[in-house]
């Protein structure tokens, strides 16, 4: 989608601070990060929210949430832990609309969130 910012960071005509691409994925550090470690791990194909996933994107569902274990554990973040998170639509405060994990770790993080 020409509009989707994160098409867009996919398509490198806009900036950002990649730590992992292949022909699928793309991870790279949030702008306004909220944890020591603070990756946003995308589909490069667009899919707005969790809502509008099919059958076909299982394997790449699967493949962001390895991409999110190995980043944790290059990081050296993995044994403490760390937590992955999609936030999907308003009450979840989703912004962008491209389907994106959030890798959050390298602090203690409170649960239930606010
Ligand atoms: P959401 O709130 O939709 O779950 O998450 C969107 C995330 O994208 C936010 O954590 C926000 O900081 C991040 N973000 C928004 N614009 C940009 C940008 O231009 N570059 C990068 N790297 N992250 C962004
Ligand atoms: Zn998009």
């Amino acid at each position: 989608m020409t509009n989707c910012l994160f098409c867009r960071i996919a398509k490198r005509e806009i900036p950002a601070s990649i730590v992992y691409e292949d022909e699928r994925v793309l991870a790279f550090n949030d702008i306004n990060p909220q944890a020591p470690t603070h990756v946003l791990v995308i589909p490069k194909r667009h899919v707005a929210t969790l809502s509008d996933l099919t059958i076909e994107d299982d394997a790449m569902i699967g493949e962001l949430a390895r991409r999110a274990a190995a980043i944790a554990q290059e990081r050296g973040i993995a044994a403490s832990g760390f937590r992955t998170v999609f936030n999907t639509n308003r009450d979840a405060g989703q912004t962008v609309f491209h389907v994106h994990l959030h890798l959050l770790g390298g602090r203690h993080l409170d649960w239930p969130p606010g």
